[in-house]
């Protein structure tokens, strides 16, 4: 056990041992209101004191669930069922339900004497981070099975340019040794290979049976019918390819199942009126590595939601003042988090109510009975979810760069950056030769998928911490910090050379293209306007020197630094 594992299991316990502490308690106040639940009482006091036990043990049935109580917890949801049928009566209470609430209350004693067995994760360990690898670096291996050459060639060098690390096979046979060896990031399989047999279904589902193979796979075939890709469905293959694949949608597709959680923490906000559950939920997710902040008061929501900014809301469905779904609805009248998801972290078994909550928003139920390794699990997935669709708003939906606004902002903010640290700092502008001719020639779809190609080339050929953005039409630039015009240009020049040599294809035709740039640098130009305003003549010229080729803007020696 690490030490950080070590700490988030003591702290566990602490909460777990406060929780047992404070039990009694809590079934003496059950109790206690339970006493005016009389069979000759009249029926406004049944009405009271039904309310106030089922709102009990509805949030003992929560916390016992949470703190490793499970009988204690179903003891308690049964007495918060038989209040709903008492409350929905609103008549005086019959011998029965009598004999029924004094019996459920013994068993909740009973329970509570119980030793827990506080939710852990399946191995009997706290839950370990499974969230990003230390290191943030993707694994970027893919294993490629395809009998033709020319096609796996093709493939291979494209793939390679994208900064995958390819491993081509020629037939599935070798299939298990290279994924035990390799354990690629994925595996791209042709389905029908010379003999006519489904041969690599047939292995992809054996390999799927027997668990060697747990990586996404991605079937690469001629046929597009239904049959063939039932059949690739129940080998359990993640994606499915028409021949001739498109290298942006090869990429694409890749990218989407093997994309990794980037570095940054997950904001999550848990709104629950009971503190135990709140500092419980709130040491799993930080123990996680995710950042947290709690609001114990739903009216204090306000506040948190916009200095938090949080990416997920977990909430309790029942809270004093206002309920869980009325609390969600509201946050969802506010633009700004209209698709943010939340979770409510409930006990609640009354189908009737999980509808209607599920009814006002996008959201989700999950039980409060979770072990820690499950909650981790379903937040990490919805809050990547959310990091996932926000990013998509702030760029441009063909090519997923920044748009024109996000990128000249980003180009302010680098040059103020360049300018305190006395670096200096790298503007390109791109621009495709001749590319309505490729729309003219071979359709505007096929068109896309160059711009989309580009695009990809730039993000995997670059620094992530470089800014590349879609400026319009088939118009990039990128921002390069700490990089001057001449690495720039060096940089530039093997991206037009791997642009160039690519090959794209539309409903058969191979055709390659283009493109041409202008490099300027800061503080050569010292300012953003005056910067991309030399960037753009250094591709003009670029253009009019005959196009394919990357052209530098004459140093402004009035800016020059004076030596
Ligand atoms: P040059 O080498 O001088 O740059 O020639 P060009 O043909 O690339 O330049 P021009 O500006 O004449 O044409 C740009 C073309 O880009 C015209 C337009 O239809 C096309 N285009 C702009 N946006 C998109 C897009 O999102 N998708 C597709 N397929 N084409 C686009
Ligand atoms: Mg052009
Ligand atoms: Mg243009």
């Amino acid at each position: 056990m690490s030490e950080v594992q070590a700490e988030l299991r003591r702290q566990l316990e602490v909460q777990w041992a406060a929780y047992a502490a404070t039990l009694a308690g809590k079934l003496d106040d059950i109790d206690q209101a339970a006493h005016s639940l009389r069979e000759d009482a009249p029926a406004d006091q049944v009405h009271q004191a039904a309310e106030a036990v089922r709102v009990m043990s509805h949030r003992l049935a929560g916390s016992g669930a949470t703190f490793g109580y499970a009988t204690l917890g179903q003891v308690a949801r049964n007495l918060e069922i038989l209040c709903d049928t008492i409350l929905e009566d609103a008549r005086r209470l019959s011998p029965e339900q009598r004999s029924d609430i004094e019996e459920l209350l013994e068993k909740l004693r009973r329970a509570a004497d119980v030793s827990p067995n506080p939710p852990l994760t399946a191995t009997g360990q706290p839950p370990t981070q499974v969230h990003a690898p230390a290191d943030g670096e993707r694994e970027r291996t893919v294993i490629l099975v395809e009998d033709d050459e020319s096609v796996a060639q093709q493939l291979e060098c494209d793939l390679t340019s994208f900064g995958f690390q390819v491993c081509v096979l020629n037939h599935p046979t070798a299939l298990r040794d290279a994924v035990a060896e390799m354990r690629p990031a994925a595996v791209i399989l042709d389905i029908i290979f010379a003999s006519g047999d489904w041969v690599g279904i047939d292995v992809v589902a054996l390999l799927r049976g027997d668990g060697t193979l747990n990586c996404p796979v991605v079937f690469l075939s001629e046929r597009e019918d239904l049959r063939a890709r039932l059949a690739s469905v129940r080998a359990g293959c993640d994606g499915y390819l028409v021949k001739p694949a498109n290298i942006a949608d090869v990429v694409d597709l890749l990218d989407r199942l093997t994309l990794g959680t980037d570095d940054e923490p997950f904001r999550v906000l848990v709104v629950d009126d009971d503190a135990e559950v709140v500092r419980h939920t709130e040491l799993i997710l930080r123990g996680a590595g995710m950042i947290t902040a709690t609001v114990d008061d739903p009216m204090k929501i306000v506040e948190p939601l916009e200095e938090f900014r949080p990416e997920l809301i977990l909430m309790d469905l029942h809270m004093p003042g206002c309920s869980g779904q009325e609390l969600a609805a509201v946050i969802r009248q506010q633009a700004s988090y209209a698709t943010i998801p939340i979770v409510f972290l409930s006990e609640e078994t009354n189908v009737q109510r999980q509808l209607q909550a599920l009814q006002r928003g996008d959201d989700d139920f999950l039980s409060k009975s979770l072990n820690p390794e499950e909650l981790i699990l379903a937040v990490t997935v919805r809050a990547r979810r959310f990091r996932y669709l926000r990013s998509m708003m702030m760029r441009d939906s063909l090519t997923g760069l920044l748009n024109h606004t996000n990128t000249k902002q980003q180009l302010e903010i680098e040059i103020d950056r360049a300018r305190r640290a006395n670096t200096p700092l790298a503007f390109i502008m791109v621009d495709i030769d001749h590319f309505k001719a490729v729309n003219d020639t071979y359709g505007h779809a096929a068109g896309d998928a160059v711009l989309k190609s580009l695009s990809r080339l730039m993000k995997e050929r670059l620094r992530a911490t470089d800014i590349v953005g879609r400026m319009g039409g088939e118009e990039f630039a990128a921002v390069l910090a700490d990089t001057d015009a001449a690495g720039a240009n060096r940089i530039f020049d093997e991206l037009r050379r791997a642009f160039a040599s690519m090959r794209h294809n539309s409903e058969g035709r191979e055709f390659s293209v283009t493109m041409s740039c202008g490099v300027a640098q800061f503080p050569s130009y010292d300012d953003a306007s005056r910067l991309s305003n030399a960037a753009d003549k250094a591709l003009y010229a670029a253009k009019h020197n005959g196009r394919d080729r990357v052209e530098t803007a004459p140093a402004d020696v009035e800016n020059e630094p004076v030596a």
